[in-house]
């Protein structure tokens, strides 16, 4: 039975780990916060006091983590307790330099790598519905297929060391800006007097179709499930898309890539966060538009 060291039980890792324990492995789970620890115990995770520990009798170690410098440095003490061959999966987001250079601390002990952020939310890796982005060697990734079906539904193999991470911050800077798009379209219909049903009829089967219109609509009605519905809970925080935008524009500055409208909704979306709205679901970024639209007296 293949076994797994799972490190950061939150929002995400905790149900990630439940659904592994469900589908039959064996995990050891260490965090730093006492509830994470105490939710995973509850769903069959083996607990540990350290991370060595969680990690050290494990085929598989999997990490769960805020952000690249968590990673790097989780990383540099688990390869001092793991056996070379021991394959490591980092499922956070992080940025693409840290997550290169997890993979090359790796390669320096022998052990085979993946990058592996989800899309999906917390919802998703309850479900076990995830998405995964790849990125790694191809004979790596084929290992490690089945067990990250336990947790996905998507396994997609998108490329060498990083190419998830790039996938990631690629497709949620596609949200970030077609979330603002879909907003100012619905704020300025509300400015023109048109309704938000016979903009969504029109736009929906027209060349302004996109998922944040059709499956995330930011107004109440015409996409019941949508965070709009229920007073804007996440869903997906925006602190999270704030995130994910800044890592797709230090990335887009690193490699010389031109990215104006990124950079915009990296603006917006901080503004939003200034306003105290990180915890709100990120399609809440429309109530900033129409706040602006106001004060400009339109
Ligand atoms: P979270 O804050 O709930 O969980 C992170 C966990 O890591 C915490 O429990 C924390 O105690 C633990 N941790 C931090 N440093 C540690 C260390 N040194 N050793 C052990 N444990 C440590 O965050 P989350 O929402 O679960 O997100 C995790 C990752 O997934 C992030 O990179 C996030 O961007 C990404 N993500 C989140 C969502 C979402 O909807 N929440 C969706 C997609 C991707």
């Amino acid at each position: 039975m293949t076994s797994i060291g799972f490190i950061g039980l939150g929002h995400m890792g905790g149900p990630m780990a439940a659904n592994l324990v469900k589908a039959g492995y064996t995990v050891s789970g260490y965090d730093l916060s006492p509830q994470s620890l105490e939710a995973a115990r509850q769903n069959g995770v083996a607990l540990c006091s350290t991370l060595e520990e969680a990690v050290a009798r494990s085929d598989i170690a999997i990490t769960m983590l805020p952000a690249g410098q968590h990673v790097v440095s989780v990383w540099k003490d688990l390869l001092a307790a793991i056996a070379p061959g021991t394959l490591l999966i980092d499922c956070s987001t992080i940025d693409i330099e840290s997550a290169r250079q997890a993979h090359a601390m790796a390669r320096a002990k022998d052990c085979p790598s993946l990058d592996a952020p989800v899309s999906g939310g917390t919802s998703g890796a309850a479900a076990g519905t995830l998405t995964f982005m790849v990125g790694g060697e191809r004979d790596v990734f084929l290992r490690a297929e089945t067990l990250l079906r336990a947790m996905g539904k998507r396994i997609i193999h998108c490329g060498d060391a990083s190419a998830g991470q790039a996938a990631k911050i690629c497709n949620n800077m596609i949200l970030g800006i077609s979330m603002v798009a879909v907003g100012e379209a619905f704020v300025l219909a509300e400015k023109l007097g048109l309704s938000h049903q016979a903009l969504f009829d029109v736009a929906s089967v027209s060349s302004g179709q996109c998922w944040s219109l059709t499956s995330y609509c930011p107004v109440p009605g015409p996409v019941p499930a949508s965070p709009a519905n229920h007073d804007y809970q996440p869903g997906f925080a925006a602190a999270l898309m704030l995130k994910d935008l800044k890592l797709s524009q230090e990335a887009a500055l690193a490699c010389g890539a031109v990215t104006p409208l990124g950079h915009e909704a990296e603006r917006l979306y901080q503004q939003f966060n200034d306003h105290g709205q990180g915890q709100t679901d990120f399609s809440a970024i429309i109530n900033l538009l129409r706040e602006k639209s106001t004060t400009a007296g339109l």
